[in-house]
This record gives structure tokens, sequence and C-alpha cells, in this order.
């Protein structure tokens, strides 16, 4: 049990001992329960199986270098969660509920909680299902709020690298005026595939265009898209993205650099001129991105046109710079003067 390896830890599905449960029925959430049952008894006709009526949240807290424990921006989570489980027609936990149950299951999962000094953290997933037995298309008032967590490694190990991304032109991520912008596990079912292609190909990342056009850059599968121009920070403003906390928190923290940030449509051609590219969310903060390149179609080999941004491998300073401000905050290292700490 306390053999984990906490400096070769991925990103896994990690089973942990406790998950925290609250179950919405006749009007209100049950008082949550921590149990060591990781298994969800849901009926065959549940929503969520037929339907995915179903959303989730990632967010980290970390062992600082006092030691004490923080999470991050769980406030802004917490808020995220309320906006898609609005969208879905779904219950919500309240804000209070939401902490108060992400606090729980660090507190039962201490022993996964990473030391200070390995760039690793635990990870927490709460999730919203809709599990009433049903076959008409109605929104239902009954659901389960999980959350689950696991001990994860900074993605890198030591070292950030950079990565390839692929534009594929045959595959669009979200409808205009669909949705894009929400959390919902039903956004990723249509990624899986041109996942595994991409990944056979050697990309890291796809990048999905704003799926009217084909004209603009949307974002990358399950994280944000943001280019370094100059002394500009600039992140696609579009309805189908979703609204990364990660971004949002790189935006302040280039204004606290000095730099300029732009919020605004980002035509595909304009790639060809940043300096440096990254995709950014909770589980890696930042990926570095080596190259773009197009593609009609992600099946074939051709490649319609490429966009270098620096040799593989390679991080540009800028992205540097931003991912050791933000993780610094994180373990506690440096100074945090947002309040984005939240201590347990
Ligand atoms: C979760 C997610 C992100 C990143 O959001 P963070 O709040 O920064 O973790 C970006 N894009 C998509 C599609 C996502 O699901």
């Amino acid at each position: 049990m306390n053999s984990i390896n906490w400096d070769t830890l991925g990103f896994d599905a990690y089973r942990t001992r406790t998950v925290i449960i609250s179950h919405f029925k006749d009007g209100e959430w049950s008082p949550f329960e921590a149990t060591e049952n990781f298994s969800l008894t849901l009926d065959p006709f549940a929503q969520v199986l037929h339907y995915a009526i179903s959303c989730f949240e990632g967010l980290k807290a970390f062992r600082q270098k006092d030691g004490s424990i923080a999470i991050f921006r769980p406030d802004q989570n917490a808020a995220r969660l309320k906006r898609t489980a609005d969208f879905l027609g779904m219950p919500c936990p309240s804000q209070e509920l939401f902490l108060q149950m992400c606090e729980a299951c660090i507190k039962n999962n201490l022993e996964f909680l990473p030391p200070y000094g390995h760039r690793a953290s635990l990870y927490l997933r709460p999730f919203l299902v809709g599990v009433h037995p049903q076959m008409q298309l109605t929104p239902y008032p009954e659901a389960f709020f999980v959350v689950l967590c696991a001990p994860v490694g900074s993605y890198y190990g030591q070292h950030m690298k950079s990565r390839a991304a692929v534009i594929p032109g045959n595959y669009d991520r979200a409808a205009p005026k669909g949705s894009g912008s929400y959390k919902i596990g039903a956004n990723y079912a249509g990624t899986f595939k041109p996942y595994q292609i991409a990944h056979n190909q050697g990309y890291a990342e796809l990048l999905y265009l704003n799926s009217a056009t084909h004209q603009f850059v949307d974002e990358f599968g399950s994280s944000n898209f943001f280019g370094i121009k100059g002394n500009k920070y600039i992140t696609p403003l579009s309805d189908s993205v979703l609204p990364s906390i990660t971004n949002k928190t790189l935006q302040e923290v280039a204004a606290e650099f000095g730099m300029e940030v732009e919020k605004r449509p980002v035509p595909v051609e304009e790639l060809a001129e940043f300096d440096e590219v990254g995709a950014c969310g909770t589980a890696v903060v930042i990926i570095p991105i080596s190259h773009i390149d197009r593609k009609v179609r992600l099946e074939e080999a051709e490649i319609a046109q490429s966009y270098r941004f620096c040799p593989d491998g390679e991080v540009g300073a800028a992205s540097m710079r931003l991912y050791n401000r933000i993780t610094g905050i994180q373990f506690g290292e440096q100074e945090d003067p947002y309040g984005w700490c939240y201590y347990i």
C-alpha cells in the first residue's frame, strides 16, 4: 500500500481507498457518505446509460512546501459544474456541498496525497450522473454526485517537453450553439477514435477548429489553446470552447507579467505568426506545442500545412515562465496574492 512511487505517477485511474457520494432524490441531496465500495448500482434504464446525462469536473489538491494542503480554485469548479448541470437540466450540489465533499475525499484518502517535492498532486474528479430509469427525453431530478480522487504526476516527470498536434479536418468537436462550452461526457465521446488515430501517427494532441466554418481555432480535445506573439497572450473567443480555469489563471498571470491579453477569434492562418503555442488544462497546466500539422483527412498521410513553433521537446520561454508561476503558487513556493489556494 505505501509503495507508491511518487516520481513515476502518470495520469491514470488509480484506485484509492474511499469515494464520496450523495444522492439527489425527492428534492434534496442526501447527507454525503464516504464509502470503500467503488461500485455504483444503476438501473439499466438510468438516463446516463442511454442519453449521456453526465458531466464532471477536474481539480487538484497539493501538499505544499510548508506541509499545508491546498485545493486550487475549487470555487471556480463548483460554479462551472452548476452551469453545466443547468444545461443538462440536472440538479446540482451547492458550492458548499461541493467543497465539503472534495475536502472529505482528500481527508479520507490522505495516504494518496503525494508529499511535497515530487511535482505530484491529488487529482479530484467530481461527477454528476442522471440515474432515473426512463425512456422519455425529459429532465428528471434524480442524480448521483460523486467525488473520486487519484494521485497524479506532473505529466513531464522532471522536465517539461513540447509535443506535436494535428488539425483533423474531417472531425469536429462541438456544433455551433451546441454543447462545446459545457463539461459533459458526451463532448468527449466523439474524440476517442480521432485521438487513437492521431496517437498512432505520433501526435499528442488534436486541435479542433470551429465547426461552422473551419476558419477559426477552437481548442484541443481536452484543453484550451493559447498562443504567444511577442508580448501578447492570445486565446480564442468562441461559444464552443470550454471555459478553462487554467486558461483564466494563465491570463491573470500573463497580465501580472505585463503581457497584453487578447481574447478574440483566432483565424487558422494566424498559427503561422505565433512564437509559442500551448495546450492548457488542470491535468497538465501547459503542454507546449512543437508544431501543428493541418490535415484534410486525419486518416491520410498527406499534410496540407504545417506550423512550427519550437523544435520537438523544447519549450518557449514565455510558456515556461507561466508554468513556473502557476505551479509555484500551487506548491506554496510563491506567494498567492490572488487567494487561489483553498486551504483545508
Ligand atoms: C476540462 C477541459 C479543459 C480544461 O479546463 P480546466 O478548468 O483548465 O481544467 C479544456 N477543454 C476541455 C474540452 C475540457 O473538458
